[in-house]
Order: structure tokens, then sequence, then C-alpha cells
């Protein structure tokens, strides 16, 4: 079976990218590229702060930038197949997916029981309307209950 030359690695910088990072590392591909999308808090909350919110923003924009960066490093993914963007992670997870002609994105999706809670909302959106493979990692369980 062909490999995936072109990774797409979707990750909310949280404990569980590192589960989700583990299963894309082991797919071989030649390329691996990592995105973190950040939500304007201006899409989260609208109007319903009156006050500016910009300097926290850029609060979150810094924190995000060296989580990513330290994170891509322990990967060994170059600075230049780094993304941190702003905006709805599925929307701009198609976006740089398309961009960089990805053949496969890599999510982490919460394995729990029930049909409905099989995909969390984010990998349910970044699976809808992908125009490549997504593979979505069960996270949030121990490594060793997963099935190889
Ligand atoms: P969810 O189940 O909706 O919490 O989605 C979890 C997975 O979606 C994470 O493991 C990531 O792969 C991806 N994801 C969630 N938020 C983001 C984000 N802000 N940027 C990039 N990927 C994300």
């Amino acid at each position: 079976m062909n490999t995936y030359n072109k990774i797409l690695l979707s990750v909310d910088l949280t404990v569980e990218s590192n589960q989700v990072a583990h299963r894309a590392m082991n797919l071989g591909a030649k390329e691996i590229h990592v995105i973190h999308v950040i939500e304007p808090l201006s899409l989260a909350y609208g109007g319903d702060i009156p006050m500016d919110l910009s300097t926290v923003q850029d609060q979150i924009h810094d924190q995000a930038k060296t989580h990513l960066i330290e994170f891509a490093k322990t990967l060994n993914v170059p600075t230049e197949r780094q993304y941190l963007v702003f905006g709805r992670p599925e929307a701009e997870v198609h976006r740089v997916a398309e961009e960089i002609d990805a053949e496969l994105i890599v999510v982490g999706s919460h394995g729990r029981h029930g049909l409905s809670l099989l995909l969390g909302s984010t990998a349910n959106g970044v699976l809808h309307g992908a125009s490549c493979d997504v593979l979505a990692v069960r996270v949030g369980i121990a490594e060793d209950e997963q099935k190889n």
C-alpha cells in the first residue's frame, strides 16, 4: 500500500496532541506539516464582552506560537511547515490542506462510547468537506488501550 507523502497534522496543543502526533509520525510520510488555529475571541464571544480584547488576543497568540514551535521541534518539523493561523479550526485546516496539497489530515477524536460521541466537533468538522483523506486518532484514552 502506498504511504501518504504529505500529512497535515492538526493540533489543539493540549497534552492529547502528543498521541495524535505519534500516530501521524508512524505513517512514514516524507513531509509532516503542523497546524494550530487560534479562534479569535471576537468570534467566540461576538459583542458579548464590551471591552477591547486585542491585548488578551496578542497574549494568546504569543503563547500559542511558543507552544507550537516547541511542539514542532519535538517532531523535527521545520518552521516553514508550521502554520499558526486565526479563524475557525475546520475552515483553516481545510484551507491550508488544500494550499499545501496535503494527502492526509490527521486530527484527534475523543474515543468515548456511543455513536454520537465517536467524533468530537472539530474532528467532525474537519472530516466533512475535506478534499483529502482524514485520519481521526482516538485520544483521551491510554495509548496501550488503542488497537494497532
Ligand atoms: P475536538 O474533539 O473537537 O476537541 O477536536 C479534537 C481535535 O481537533 C484535536 O485533537 C485536534 O486534532 C483538532 N483541533 C481542535 N482544535 C484545534 C485547533 N484550534 N487547531 C488545530 N486543530 C484543532
